[in-house]
């Protein structure tokens, strides 16, 4: 937190940003927070003409630059000071205490300098990998775009898969590697898991990479045993969860059509006392949407990070209509999860995990890794673009390159930069949203190069997401 001179005051977060460790089953990447020299190469400086505020109460206010600040409260003598700022102003016709706080939104990007055409956000760091250990699975969820069969990933392959992904780092000079270990239920295959992992390791500390991995899991096979493993291995755990008992048991149902809610909470409970870095992602449908609040309420309860993200569309559940989003729908059902937020403010920051794969935490170029930083590792060895198109890979771990080879596909999952996206490049989110999944919008209009089909949620939501970090920050304020 910053807190300045007395009376401008300036609330904000340095680095109590778990939300950037959180995983779902996409391939975000790590994010940037922008940083900026403390003190600017010239003297004099401007708002930003994008700059927004937001009310609190009568004494502080949200303020922000989409795409382009961190997000910080100010009281109300920092915003009459911010005001002033509209046209440029010399910093030494301030006083100390008014300079002072003027450097320091200059620091957060809410004061710029006059000249400066800020740069996009930097590429990523780290290479992303799903690994597909298994195609066997033992549930049969409704929105599920996996073709199903006993097949998993032999040793042989496993291996020559870490080669390559580490080949493949040093090649791109990436410093970090992450390892999601998916399928399929990855848990199915533990014991793969577990060898893979540790020859990974090796990988790592032989290559000068450094290494991160998360198994993704529905859950409902985790005993103790299972867990006690994975936190012995060093890896986090994503947990799918899609509300209480009714949702839950009908979104994720097992073969014989009962329901999972029962083992996935005793699951997630076990991994939690456990203390194993744990995410629930929840999928956003047209049915899990009226019980959002209850499970949010429950998961903050129990501390626990959550994901919140929106149902895609595939091919195998296009037929179900009670999965669909309805934007008027999801918009008033967000909002009810947000007040349950409110009334429960956790300690972290939730920027980048309330509102599918935006992230107002940190600026992106693209909506995920797809197509720049990301291998999809099928049980074959095939590498496909995005787990979505798993069934048409691209190229395989046999080959020298295979990241070249999936940055140069022109089929399936192309996820272009913001700036290539009509309706997106003059919106003001652009670099907190980035236009939203590939796949969804190409399902949705049979173009990549426009905007996602859930934008007007997302335009009607941003603001709320960001008045809910603001109550946060206050929060926390109040109670230091
Ligand atoms: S999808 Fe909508 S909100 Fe997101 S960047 Fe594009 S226009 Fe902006
Ligand atoms: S293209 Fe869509 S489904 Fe694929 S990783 Fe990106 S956000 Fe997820």
């Amino acid at each position: 937190m910053i807190i300045h001179h007395h009376m401008y005051e300036i609330i904000s977060a340095r680095d109590d940003h778990p939300s950037l460790l959180s995983d779902c089953d996409c391939a975000c990447s790590a994010s940037h927070i922008p940083t900026t020299t403390a003190v600017p190469p010239a003297l004099r400086l401007q708002q930003h003409p994008w700059q927004q505020t937001i009310e609190m109460d009568a004494q502080y206010r949200v303020v922000f630059v989409p795409s382009v600040s961190r997000i910080a409260v100010i009281s109300y003598a920092t915003a009459e000071l911010l005001k002033r700022f509209a046209e440029p102003v010399d910093l030494d016709s301030l006083g100390p205490a008014e300079r002072a706080a003027a450097l320091q939104l200059y620091q957060l990007r809410l004061l710029l300098t006059p000249e400066s055409t800020l740069p996009p956000p930097p590429p990523p760091t780290e290479l992303i990998a799903w690994l597909h250990v298994t195609n066997a699975c033992n549930l049969r969820c409704t929105y599920c775009y996996i073709h199903q069969t006993d097949d998993a990933m032999d040793s042989v392959t496993a291996r020559s898969a870490i080669d390559a992904i580490f080949r493949t780092a040093q090649r791109h000079g990436y410093q970090q590697v992450a390892l999601k270990y998916a399928g399929g239920e990855a848990s199915l295959s533990l014991e793969r898991v577990t060898e893979i992992h540790q020859y990974a390791q090796n990988d790592a500390r032989a290559s000068g990479v450094s290494l991160r991995g998360v198994l993704l899991s529905n859950g409902v096979a985790l005993r103790q045993k299972a867990l006690e493993r994975i936190h012995s291995l060093g890896l986090g755990l994503m947990i799918s969860l899609d509300g209480p008992a009714a949702v839950q048991d009908w979104q994720r149902p097992h073969p014989g059509g009962y329901g999972s809610f029962a083992a996935v909470r005793a699951s997630i409970l076990r991994a939690r006392a456990l203390g194993i870095p744990l995410t629930v992602s929840v999928t956003v449908t047209g049915t899990s949407i009226a019980a959002l609040p209850e499970l949010v309420s429950w998961l903050l309860q129990h501390t626990i990070h959550f994901t919140l993200n929106f149902y895609r569309e595939c091919d195998t559940c296009a037929g179900v209509a009670e999965l669909r989003l309805d934007a008027a729908r999801m918009i008033a059902g967000m909002r009810a999860a947000y007040r349950t937020i409110e009334a429960h403010l956790p300690r972290y920051s939730l920027l980048g995990c309330l509102l599918d794969r935006t992230n107002p935490g940190a600026p992106h170029r693209r909506t995920c890794a797809v197509g720049e930083n990301y291998l999809v590792i099928n049980h074959n060895g095939s590498v496909a673009r995005c787990q979505m198109t798993i069934d048409q890979p691209v190229t395989s771990i046999w080959e020298p390159d295979p990241l070249t080879s999936i940055r140069q596909d022109t089929g399936p999952a192309q996820n272009l930069p913001v700036e290539e996206k009509y309706g997106c490049r003059d919106c003001v989110w652009q670099y907190w949203c980035s236009g939203g999944c590939a796949v969804a919008t190409f399902r949705a209009t049979e173009r990549y190069d426009v905007q996602s089909p859930n934008c007007t949620i997302y335009q009607a939501l941003l603001p709320d997401v960001i008045r809910l970090e603001g109550l946060r920050l206050l929060h926390r304020h109040r109670k230091t």
